[in-house]
């Protein structure tokens, strides 16, 4: 073993921490009694110029678990508000996360190295700072496979078991902690924080910071929190329409899970649709259904608005011109949703050119798919390895929508075999499909085998490989298999 394989070295390059302390609380992880690895990110890793073996090592496994402190590292708890289900709460911050330092990437990317589950910080309330394996692993495979289908959003580079029990309402779970990774963990409610303070420097100093690490081509805008706001609005709507294209649904889509980069943030209780259904939900807390798949676009936009009131001051001098300003960007959400929208849709019809009526086109399909109970993952699947001319439901409404799709495609001036060959791209066989990711939970924590785990994480890795149609990922959950709600395990 040479040393690089001892020692984990990473080259960090902390910005948060320069900015004025009431961003954040510093202070190290606590300490937990005996840390094992459930699993290392090689490919993460190597973006990150960091040597997979060495987070593998002794010292990789103490700093993944808060024990070690890594030369370079300043841990932070960053501060943070936001709405919880529409209500206001001035303070949440990082309960249960630490964030080690930030990290030059090899695509020139920065990006944040944080743990989750690391113990109490002075966020946590009544929290007990801790992580089970349950959301560490659901976290994981999510977290990746939305990774493979192109959704933006943050990444796991390892997770590590604690060897200590978390107390749930469950009773005694093993406790686990994830390496979390992402462009930035700074989100609307990080905004929310400090304008419900009136703290306008920290907002100023927030704003440019953002322009900078995210979107530096605003840096010489003429009214930067304009342009800040519709940059974010764009990459949000952006986000929901891959989200929508994946019948992913978030669960708790709070202001304080709302990215200002636009990725995908907080998986907890996350799912993907199986059988298609706009109202659905899996969230066992989201009793109002606030969440539900098709009011993902409504409930960004809103948030949204949140974050366009913390800019306000910032835009004109004369608030109802400044209001004036904001409500024109917001209303622009809706527009941009349907252009991206239409972008992922299109694709996953095979349709290369636009028509006017296509939105009408993939909405009857999705009504159909409602109606017939289908499956959203395998619907789109099919569709992508079939003629269009090869019913796969002969006779009937479905048979009529797919007699129109046809003429639609041979419409197109571009040949089949590319309509397809986009299809086939854009169409996952895989998905992380709930009763899996339950199923590997269950084996994780019952029998101490990460197997299943490590399975799923194979097969959502590549998850538009023809190889899977036929496997054991593919399949929708029977009627006994399907799990249709999810806790958020905090
Ligand atoms: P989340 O629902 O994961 O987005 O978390 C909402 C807020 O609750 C954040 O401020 C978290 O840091 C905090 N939180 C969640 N779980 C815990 C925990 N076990 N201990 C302390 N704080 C927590
Ligand atoms: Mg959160």
């Amino acid at each position: 073993m040479n040393a690089s394989q001892n020692t984990l070295s990473i080259d960090f390059d902390n910005s948060y921490v320069s900015l004025a302390p009431e961003f954040y609380e510093k202070l190290n992880p606590t300490p937990v009694s005996s840390p094992s690895l459930i699993v290392v990110n090689d490919s993460l890793a190597g973006l990150l110029g960091i040597d997979p073996d060495s987070l593998r090592s002794e010292h990789g496994i103490q700093v993944l678990a808060g024990n070690h402190i890594a030369d370079g590292s300043e841990p932070i708890a960053m501060a943070y508000a936001g709405h919880q289900f529409g209500n206001w709460v001035p303070q949440l911050g990082d309960g249960r996360a630490i964030l080690l330092g930030e990290t030059l990437a090899t695509d020139g990317q920065r990006y944040d190295v944080q743990l989750k589950g690391a113990g109490r910080t002075p966020f946590s309330r009544g929290g007990d700072g801790r992580n089970w394996i349950g959301p560490v692993l659901r976290e994981y495979v999510v977290s990746e496979a939305m990774a493979a289908l192109g959704v933006p959003t943050t990444r796991a580079l390892a997770a590590v078991t604690t060897g200590d029990s978390v107390l749930r309402e469950t009773g005694p779970m093993p406790g686990a902690i994830l390496t979390r990774v992402a462009r930035s963990h700074i989100r609307v409610g990080t905004f929310q924080y400090f304008a419900a303070r009136q703290n306008n420097d920290a907002i100023e100093q927030l704003m440019h910071h953002v322009i900078d690490r995210h979107y530096p081509q605003l840096r010489d805008a003429d009214n930067p929190a304009l342009a800040l706001l519709a940059a974010v609005i764009d990459a949000q709507a952006n986000l929901i329409a891959h989200w929508q294209s994946v019948g992913f649904i978030h669960g708790v889509m709070n202001t304080d899970n709302c990215s200002i980069s636009g990725d995908t943030i907080d998986y907890g209780p996350c799912a993907f649709m199986d059988t298609f259904s706009a109202d659905q939900v899996f969230s066992s807390i989201d009793r109002g259904a606030r969440y539900a798949y098709q009011n993902q676009p409504r409930i960004a936009q809103w948030n949204l608005v949140n974050l366009a009131q913390c800019l306000l001051t910032f835009m004109h001098d004369d608030q109802e011109e400044a209001v004036g300003m904001a409500q024109a960007a917001i209303n622009e959400f809706d527009e941009r949703f349907v252009h991206y929208y239409l972008i992922r849709m299109r694709a996953k019809i095979g349709l290369l050119d636009e028509q006017d009526d296509d939105l009408a086109l993939i909405s009857s399909l999705m009504d159909l798919m409602a109606r017939h109970k289908l499956d959203f993952t395998q619907t789109f699947r099919q569709l992508a390895h079939r003629a269009p001319d090869d019913p796969f439901a002969p006779g009937g409404d479905l048979h009529d929508w797919q007699l129109r799709w046809s003429q639609r495609i041979d419409n197109c001036a571009i040949p089949l075999s590319e309509s397809q060959r986009t299809m086939q791209l854009t169409n996952p066989a895989i998905i992380a499909r709930n009763h899996q990711v339950e199923a590997m939970i269950e084996q994780a924590v019952n029998e101490q085998d990460f197997s299943a785990f490590h399975a799923l994480l194979k097969a959502v890795a590549t998850p538009f490989e023809r190889d899977h149609d036929d496997g054991p990922f593919a399949a929708a959950p029977t009627e006994q298999e399907r799990v249709t709600q999810t806790f958020c395990g905090t």
